[in-house]
C-alpha cells in the first residue's frame, strides 16, 4: 500500500450506517454508527451522515484525502448514482456521490457495498497477499464481489460480483432479483431459515420446532445443527453444496487463489465449509480445484469500511 492521507470508509445500510477514519495502512480511527434515517428519504439520510462526519473530520483535525462509501445496490459507480435500493425507500436515481461531495467538500467515490467487502478483505483481510479473488457475503442475501489480477472488478454498469444471483437451479426457487433458481435463493441466511420452515411445515421432525416458525433464524439452524438436529445439518449441507457449485463454474472460469465467505452465515462453516469444498473438487477441473483455498472473513462488519476506505482514493 502506498502512504497517503488517512480517508473515510462508509458503510450504508437500510438500518444502520457506520463508517470510520481509516489510515493508508487500513487501521481504524475515530468510528461512527447511527441508524439510518431511511424513512425520511435520500437527502435527509445524506444531511444527517455529512453533519455527523463534518463533526468527526473537525475532530482528527489532520488531513482526510477523500471518502468511500459502500451502499446496497443496484448502482453506478462511475456515474455516482444510486439506482434503487430494496431497504432504502425513494432512492429512485439518486445521486449519492456528488450530494455528499457537495456537503463535505471532499472528493467521493461509491461502489456496491459487496464489492468494497471484497476489497477490505483483499487489502487488509483475508486475502492479502492473493492474486485472484472470489468473495461471497453470506447474509440477508448473497452479496458477491471479484477481485482479478488483483483488480476489483466493477464493469461498466457496475453489475460485476453479483454472484448471488448465479443460476443454478433451472425454473428454481424464486429469487428477490426477480429471476428463478439463483444461488441467493439457497444459500443466504433468509433461504436457509425458509427451508428450515417448509420442512417442518411438511412434517419434518426437528428441534426447531419448539420454535414459532417466523421466529426460526439461520443463526437457530446452525445451533440446533451444531446440537445434532439432522434437518439442520441437511439445511446447511444443502446450502454448502449450492455454494460449492456456484464456485465450481468460477473456479474453472477464473482460477482463482482463494474463495473468501463473510457475512452473518459464516459461523456456520464447520457444516458449509467441508461441503463446499467437496463439491468444488467434484465439478472443477482438478488444477484450479487443487489450488483454491477456502477462507472465512477476517475483517467481520469493518470489511465494507475497511474497502470502501481504500477505494476512495483509488485511480
Ligand atoms: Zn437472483
Amino acid at each position: 500500500m502506498t502512504a497517503g492521507p488517512a480517508t473515510i470508509g462508509v458503510d450504508i445500510g437500510g438500518t444502520n450506517i457506520r463508517a470510520a477514519i481509516v489510515s493508508p495502512e487500513g487501521e481504524l480511527g475515530a468510528r461512527l454508527r447511527f441508524p439510518t434515517a431511511a424513512q425520511r428519504g435520500p437527502k435527509a439520510v445524506v444531511d444527517d451522515l455529512a453533519g455527523r462526519l463534518r463533526k468527526m473530520i473537525a475532530a482528527h483535525g489532520g488531513p482526510i484525502g477523500a471518502v468511500g462509501a459502500g451502499c446496497p445496490g443496484p448502482l453506478s459507480t462511475p456515474q455516482g448514482i444510486v439506482f434503487e435500493t430494496p431497504n432504502l425507500p425513494g432512492w429512485d436515481r439518486f445521486p449519492l456521490r456528488d450530494e455528499l461531495a457537495a456537503r463535505l467538500g471532499l472528493p467521493v467515490v461509491i461502489h456496491n457495498d459487496a464489492n468494497a467487502a471484497a476489497w477490505g478483505e483483499f487489502t487488509h483481510g483475508a486475502a492479502r497477499g492473493a492474486d485472484t479473488v472470489i468473495m461471497y457475503t453470506l447474509g440477508t442475501g448473497v452479496g458477491g464481489g471479484l477481485v482479478i489480477d488483483r483488480k476489483l472488478r466493477i464493469g461498466p454498469d457496475t453489475t460485476a460480483g453479483e454472484l448471488g444471483h448465479t443460476v443454478l437451479v433451472p425454473h428454481g426457487r424464486p429469487c428477490g432479483c426477480g429471476s428463478r433458481g439463483c444461488l441467493e435463493a439457497y444459500a443466504s441466511a433468509t433461504a436457509v431459515a425458509s427451508r428450515a420452515r417448509e420442512a417442518i411445515a411438511h412434517g419434518r421432525e426437528s428441534s426447531l420446532q419448539s420454535l414459532p416458525p417466523q421466529e426460526i433464524t439461520s443463526h437457530h439452524v446452525d445451533h440446533a445443527a451444531d446440537a445434532g438436529d439432522r434437518l439442520a445439518q441437511e439445511i446447511l449441507q444443502e446450502a454448502g453444496f449450492f455454494l460449492g457449485l456456484a464456485a465450481a463454474s468460477l473456479v474453472n472460469a477464473l482460477n482463482p487463489d482463494l474463495i473468501v465467505y463473510g457475512g452473518g452465515m459464516v459461523n456456520a462453516r464447520p457444516w458449509l465449509f467441508p461441503v463446499i469444498e467437496k463439491t468444488i473438487h467434484e465439478y472443477a477441473f482438478k488444477a484450479p480445484a487443487a489450488r483454491v483455498r477456502i477462507a472465512a472473513a477476517s475483517l467481520g462488519d469493518d470489511a465494507g469500511i475497511v474497502g470502501a476506505a481504500a477505494l476512495a482514493l483509488a485511480p
